[in-house]
């Protein structure tokens, strides 16, 4: 009898226990994050969004006649080094190289600089 009435105590403490831990257990998940989470989570896509600057891109084609550059032919001018295809363009950039540098930034393309002399 002792030990029948004993083991029944046992049973509903241990039931009491359990509800009692499950209970606690997932109170602070179920109730707590799911509504902060929505209400204060803040957009990373949204913050990392930054309008863009032009890229500047290296010189691939003479400003004069839009043909790719020969690297052996080139105009420095104020530390900035302007590629070309041909001779012809050579003395033409050599004549206005201000003009032929603005078209180049007008295009996107960053010139080259000139390496710095010894
Ligand atoms: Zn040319």
């Amino acid at each position: 009898m002792k030990g029948y009435s004993g083991w029944r105590v046992g049973a509903t403490m241990f039931v009491l226990l359990a509800l009692g831990a499950t209970a606690r257990a997932a109170a602070p998940c179920c109730g707590g994050m799911g509504g902060r989470n929505a209400e204060t989570a803040p957009s990373p896509a949204q913050a990392a969004l930054r309008p863009s600057a032009p890229e500047a891109k290296p010189q691939t084609h003479c400003p004069v006649m839009n043909a790719p550059i020969n690297r052996n032919l080139y105009v420095d001018h104020n530390g900035k080094r302007i590629y070309v295809c041909c001779q012809g363009c050579l003395s033409r950039v050599r004549a206005e190289p201000e003009k032929y540098i603005r078209l180049l930034e007008e295009m996107g393309v960053e010139p080259e600089k000139t390496p710095p002399q010894n």
